[in-house]
């Protein structure tokens, strides 16, 4: 197969990686910066180019797209799709992943475990939305914010009050998070690959720091699940739409609950921590897919060529 890495570095270490699976499995795999992407959006004829390059022949491509570029990632993925390409994760499903809170009602119709959550927009609110969430402690995020930057825990009343005043006066938007304190300053990472996880690790913050990031200070080590995690994990994949994404889940008293699902999750921690090849895995379920397409295609193929007869 030939296999388009969308990543706007080639050093990372997820994009090392799974460049090194893809020449592993034998297929001819290419690094392309999805800001250098231009596209031609004409009916019937999509194309993309590249530093002047016409980019064709692609049977698959791996969006790794940062937060930062979501929006003209997701149309350079999109416009693969429109050429038939297999997309690992679809760009409708990476949008739906990226608004955090749109991620929250979609994964609570669908009755996933979640902290309780409140969203408001007018200060006059924010009495009655502190106490939906049951109060202080609690946990105030900034939808637009990453890599643990942007949630902020609350001790008090007063402290909630006024950081929700200050980020409302700012225009940020926010969401006011039932504190699960209980976690301990640890969360799980799923790692789900098709309808399983194929590795889990837990983050714990360092002393003091709610906060669990390894971009944070926090370090990783394995774990293992509770049959009620995994069902948590894979269903909030499914619901999401995503073929492969990092789950991220606290232990909260009363079970799992769901704080984010990330559609393109970093390698390095999983697979140190797991000591398994996750890359692989992910090439490997691409192989299938397609494969499964390839095969419909032909009993396509034949239907129509024996109709025709
Ligand atoms: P980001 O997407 O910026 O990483 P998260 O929502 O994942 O933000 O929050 C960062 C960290 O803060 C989490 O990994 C977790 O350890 C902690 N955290 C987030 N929400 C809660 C909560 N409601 N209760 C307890 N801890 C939380």
């Amino acid at each position: 197969m030939k296999i388009a890495i969308l990543s706007r570095n080639p050093k990372l270490y997820s994009t090392v990686r799974l460049v090194e699976a893809a020449k592993a499995r034998g297929h001819e795999v290419r690094v392309l910066d999805v800001l250098r992407c231009y596209m031609n959006i004409t009916s019937h004829n999509p194309s993309i180019h590249y530093r002047g390059e016409d980019l064709t022949g692609f049977d698959a491509v791996i969006p790794r797209i940062g937060a930062s570029v979501t929006f003209y990632g997701t149309a350079v993925l999109r416009q693969f799709e429109m050429m038939n390409v297999f997309p690992l994760n679809e760009s409708v499903a990476i949008s739906r992943s990226r608004d955090k809170l749109r991620s929250i009602q979609l994964l609570a119709r669908k009755g996933i475990g979640l902290p309780v959550t409140g969203f408001a927009n007018n200060p006059d609110d924010i009495a009655d939305l502190i106490a939906q969430v049951g109060g202080a402690p609690l946990v105030i995020k900034l939808l637009q914010g990453t890599q643990g930057i942007g949630v902020v825990l609350a001790e008090t009343y007063n402290a909630a009050e006024s950081v929700i005043q200050a980020f409302m006066g700012l225009k940020a938007n926010i969401m006011v998070q039932e504190f699960i304190k209980e976690a301990d300053g640890s969360d799980i990472r799923c790692l789900v690959v098709g309808d399983k996880v194929v590795a889990a690790m837990k983050r714990q913050g360092p002393k003091g720091e709610f906060r669990s990031n390894l971009h944070r200070g926090g370090s990783a080590s394995e774990v293992r699940l509770t049959p009620e995690e995994r069902a948590t994990a894979v269903s909030a994949a499914k619901v999401m739409g995503l073929n492969v994404c990092g789950v991220d889940i606290l232990r909260a008293s009363r079970g799992p609950v769901v704080m984010e699902v990330n559609s393109s999750p970093g390698l390095k921690g999983i697979e140190d921590t797991s000591g398994k090849d996750i890359a692989d895995l992910m090439i490997q379920f691409i192989e299938k897919r397609f494969d499964a397409v390839e095969i419909k295609d032909k009993s396509l193929t034949r239907t129509r060529t024996r109709g025709k007869g």
